[in-house]
């Protein structure tokens, strides 16, 4: 079985988990106007233009985007930054696109790593049959799980997608004792407001007895722009502005007496 990927990364999060190596991989089914990697939103492999510019001069080639790894490359793979993850107390993410779109791959890349030794961490947008997310959950020690909107008609124009399935599954992941880290896109006009994120405090309240680690203020940035450009898509964030500074600290004021470590980005 094997796994198709568009990009590997290692990279320390500022007041985060460590170092930690993150594999994205390819499709989601859903279709977030602010998405960072359209390039990861279609299952399969695509061809895009690459452009180099050296001064005046422009250099264009092809580049397949989605590269297939077996389990075992992605543990050798992570035996390579071994070293860094432990002095660190880092470990393995799978990210995307919908890391849940390929289970069987997540299933068994998980369960090498988890046997090698590696924390690992799944980063999904819980929009998969329960049975999938009930697969992974005994290889994975952390979820990273984004909450976007909490009304479903806004999560559906913004995404594409309703949010039930989301929450159910975000309460069974709770309801099982997984450990759980909330992210929450803050984009203007959109979600960065007080009353969403007066909603936001309730609605994770209303879920204390779980474990609830910590919530990342995910501040939308236009650098994601230049990757629409890039493969010819619309970009329906044209009008939309960058989140201040001062109104993210606003925003985790707003979440910080529920007790949970609330972090800008990450
Ligand atoms: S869930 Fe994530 S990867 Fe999928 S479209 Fe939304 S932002 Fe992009």
């Amino acid at each position: 079985m094997k796994g198709l990927i568009f990009s590997v990364k290692r990279y320390a999060i500022h007041d985060g988990p460590g170092i930690r190596v993150t594999f994205f991989m390819k499709g989601c089914p859903l279709d977030c106007w602010w998405c960072h990697n359209p390039e990861g939103k279609a299952a399969g492999q695509v061809t895009t233009e690459r452009i180099e510019r050296i001064g005046e001069r422009e250099f264009r080639s092809e580049e397949l985007v989605g590269m297939e790894y077996t389990p075992g490359e992605v543990l050798a793979k992570a035996e390579r930054d071994r070293v860094f993850m432990e002095h660190s107390g880092g470990g393995v993410t799978f990210s995307g696109g919908e890391p849940l779109m390929q289970p069987q791959f997540l299933v068994e890349a998980l369960s090498l790593l988890r046997s090698a030794g590696f924390h690992t961490t799944v980063d999904t947008s819980g929009y998969a049959p329960p049975d999938v997310m009930r697969s992974v959950l005994e290889y994975t020690n952390l979820f990273l799980y984004d909450i976007k909107l909490l009304d479903p008609h806004a999560h559906r124009k913004f995404t594409g997608v309703d949010n039930r399935l989301i929450i159910s599954n975000l309460d069974m992941l709770l309801e099982e004792g997984a450990e759980v880290v909330l992210r929450i896109p803050v984009i203007p006009g959109v979600t960065a407001e007080r009353e969403f994120m007066e909603q936001l405090r309730q609605f994770i309240e209303s879920r204390r007895g779980g474990r609830i680690s910590g919530i990342s203020l995910l501040p939308y940035h236009k650098t994601g722009s230049s990757k629409y450009r890039r493969f010819g898509l619309p970009d329906r964030m044209e009008r939309y502005s960058q989140v201040s500074n001062g109104h993210l600290d606003d925003y985790m004021e707003i979440l910080q007496p529920l007790g949970i470590h609330v972090r800008k980005g990450g």
